[in-house]
């Protein structure tokens, strides 16, 4: 698969990524399998979240500690991936980016995820009512030791990232919107120009609308589906075309627990999507034409 470079950083990840969100209920052998589907087929990216779980069968951090039982059972894999967590969501507060919270949720992280640091770091979402001086000096602590490699944020708006790297010491690699064909805001809300001003990567979360892209009519389906047909390719991979397709070069981060569906997401880089093709699925989804 295509390999992109994260950021500013010397990290080198697949073009796509896979999300363990809709994982905390695999069985160690189930978990085991997505994972090395995931990688063989260049999906190196693995993003998961300490909350992931919540309401699943293991519960608050059952994501992280899924994969780290893969990671336990095959120490050799660890290397072979780029692992991105996040922490600050506790689920009553509901959001906690105090120094103290951050600081044991990290390590409590690293025990679940069986491993002696993440890559990246992210803060799940704002937490606006601890300073980002404070969340500043929690995430600056946590690359100075080594717990993570670099920091990263998600469903953070621009001026609260800007804010956040106004007190880091380190550079943000990473922002996590929410971006579909279903969901373009951070084409307009500045988030993908913050990305390019910044180095930074863009990871999109739900890039199939969390499955809305197979269920839902309407316009923008009725786009991709014109762009299925010209391409003879499934209407999904027109979707996953069109999150890659931005100047921002997003990483798309897919979610199916369904390992031939791993498998299959890699033949979106093969659609040659044009410019003209990206504007119409954006014309679709704001139902007027380009001024
Ligand atoms: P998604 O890829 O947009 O949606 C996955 C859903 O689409 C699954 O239910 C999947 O069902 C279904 N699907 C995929 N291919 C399909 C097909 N060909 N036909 C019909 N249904 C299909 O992503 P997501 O799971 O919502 O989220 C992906 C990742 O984004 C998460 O794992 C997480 O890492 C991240 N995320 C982050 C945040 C955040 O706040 N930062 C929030 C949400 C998600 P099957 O499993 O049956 O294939």
């Amino acid at each position: 698969m295509k390999q992109v470079l994260l950021g500013s950083s010397d990290l080198k990840v697949g073009a796509i990524a896979y999300g363990c969100w809709r994982f905390a209920n695999s069985s160690l052998q189930e978990a085991d399998t997505k994972i090395r589907t995931a990688l063989e087929a260049g999906l190196t990216l693995i993003d998961t979240a300490d909350i992931y779980g919540l309401g699943d069968m293991r519960g608050f951090g059952g994501s992280e500690e899924v994969l780290g039982e893969v990671l336990k059972a095959s120490p050799d894999l660890r290397d072979k991936m780029v692992i991105a967590t996040k922490g600050g969501i506790d689920a009553v507060r509901p959001y906690d980016s105090t120094y103290d919270y951050l600081m044991t949720a990290m390590d409590k992280s690293l025990a679940r995820l069986k491993t002696d640091y993440v890559d990246i770091y992210q803060i799940h979402r704002p937490d606006i009512t601890t300073p980002m001086a404070e969340t500043a000096r929690a995430l600056d602590e946590m690359v100075k030791t080594g717990k993570t490699k670099y920091i990263g944020v998600s469903n953070f708006t621009v001026a609260q990232t800007r804010a956040l790297q106004a007190h880091l010491g380190t550079k943000i690699i990473t922002t996590q919107p929410e971006f579909s064909a279903l969901h373009q805001y951070p084409i307009t809300d500045g988030t993908l120009d913050w990305c390019q001003e910044n180095t930074a990567t863009a990871l999109a979360w739900s890039p199939l609308a969390r499955g809305r892209v197979f269920s839902e009519s309407g316009i923008v389906i009725d786009a991709l589906d014109t762009l299925a047909k010209r391409y003879d390719a499934p209407r999904g991979h027109i979707a996953l075309a069109f999150t890659m397709g931005h100047g921002a070069n997003v990483i798309p981060i897919i979610g199916t627990q369904k390992t031939e569906r791993i498998v299959d997401s890699a033949k979106a880089l093969n659609i040659p999507l044009t410019a003209r093709d990206f504007y119409d699925i954006v014309e679709a989804f704001r139902g007027e034409k380009m001024p």
